[in-house]
């Protein structure tokens, strides 16, 4: 992990910014392709943290910058120790008096997972803010410098204390529970769908237009480990069979998250063998495949009977995060754990 900090030549005016940590992870936002028309064909993290900054003059005049390369990948291969290693340097450095917010720049891929993942388990009221692009750092018509702009500017905020997690992207702020990727190439790639965005950046100005009313941050009984319980994800569709969910129990997982049709609803087959599964202690979670609204208890199928829990709003993704740390807590039993899906 490098470190650097650029407060060495500023002036008193400068002196009194924020100071925000800006941590790398890599992502579209640090790609680079051969040619500018190129949005596609690109390499992932390929442009290190300072280059970053350096295309964007005007954050000097938002905040004293302190910037970490944390990883430098493409974020379809998050790994599940390197959120250990991220939450816990995000944690270090809200406990520390020389920092006033974090921006973390991500790739788009899993970004709704990780912003999830740390809303869930960083502990303080400074902002966190994730920010990525849609369009390589060496494309026309970037999105990635303005998003990092904007993802300070919030970060620096006094508004934006006490959110939770936060997502800034495309000039709106969202929630990292509500967020989520709706598009594979528009640079409007996220939406917090039902719900709407927290609220909006523009030209320095932050404006927050709602609350986040779940539990996050430092009102969780959640806090970042190392280790991770294995949970995975099936879907449902037409002809669904039992043979992946026989072989994930063979496997020995603990938790399956279904991404069901419309409301949670599971193919007879498929809904047999997560029957038979939850039998042999697997914890099974319905969420929907739809991308919007949420799943009722008891709606599309027995819950009670069966023994399964439902994600309600969260979608199998993000279902899957949450069930993976309520089961390092030390979760058990349908009735606690739906209650923990009930309240985060
Ligand atoms: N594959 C890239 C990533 O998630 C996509 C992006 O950042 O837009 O790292």
């Amino acid at each position: 992990m490098n470190t650097s900090t650029s407060s060495s030549s500023v002036t008193p005016a400068a002196q009194a910014l924020p100071r925000i940590a800006v941590l790398a992870t890599g992502g579209t936002i640090a790609g680079s392709a051969a040619d500018v028309t190129s949005t596609s064909g690109y390499q992932a993290g390929v442009v290190g943290v300072e280059r970053l900054l350096e295309a964007v003059p005007a954050l000097s005049g938002v905040a004293r910058i302190q910037p970490e390369q944390i990883a430098s990948g493409d974020s379809k291969d998050m790994a599940l120790a390197l959120w250990t290693t991220l939450a816990q340097r995000v944690n270090t450095l809200l406990a520390s008096d020389e920092i006033d917010g974090i921006v973390i720049t991500h790739g788009t891929d899993t970004l709704e997972e990780t912003a999830y993942l740390l809303h869930l388990t960083v502990k303080g009221t400074k902002p966190v803010v994730l920010t990525a692009a849609m369009r390589p750092a060496s494309a026309l018509s970037a999105d990635g410098p303005l998003n990092l702009l904007n993802a300070v500017t919030v970060a620096a905020s006094a508004a934006a204390h006490g959110q939770g997690v936060l997502v800034a992207f495309n000039n709106r702020i969202h929630c990292a529970r509500d967020v989520v990727k709706t598009s594979t190439y528009a640079v409007d790639a996220f939406q917090s769908v039902e719900v709407g965005a927290l609220g909006w950046v523009q030209d320095g100005r932050v404006e927050f237009q709602r609350k986040v009313v779940r539990p996050h941050t430092v009102d969780t009984e959640f806090v970042i480990g190392s280790q991770w319980p294995n949970v995975e994800i099936v879907t449902s569709y037409a002809g669904a069979s039992r043979i992946g969910v026989d072989a994930l129990v063979a496997a020995g997982v603990r938790g399956i998250v279904v991404a069901g049709t419309g409301n949670g609803s599971i193919h007879a087959s498929l809904q047999q063998a997560l029957a038979d599964a939850v039998k042999q202690g697997v914890v099974v979670v319905r969420s929907s495949r739809v991308g919007s609204g949420h799943v009722m208890r008891n709606g599309a199928a027995p819950d009670d009977a069966l023994g399964f829990i439902t994600a309600g709003a969260l979608n199998p993704y993000k279902a899957r995060v949450l069930l993976m740390l309520a089961l390092a807590a030390g979760g058990t039993g349908a009735v606690a754990l739906q209650k923990i899906f009930d309240t985060y």
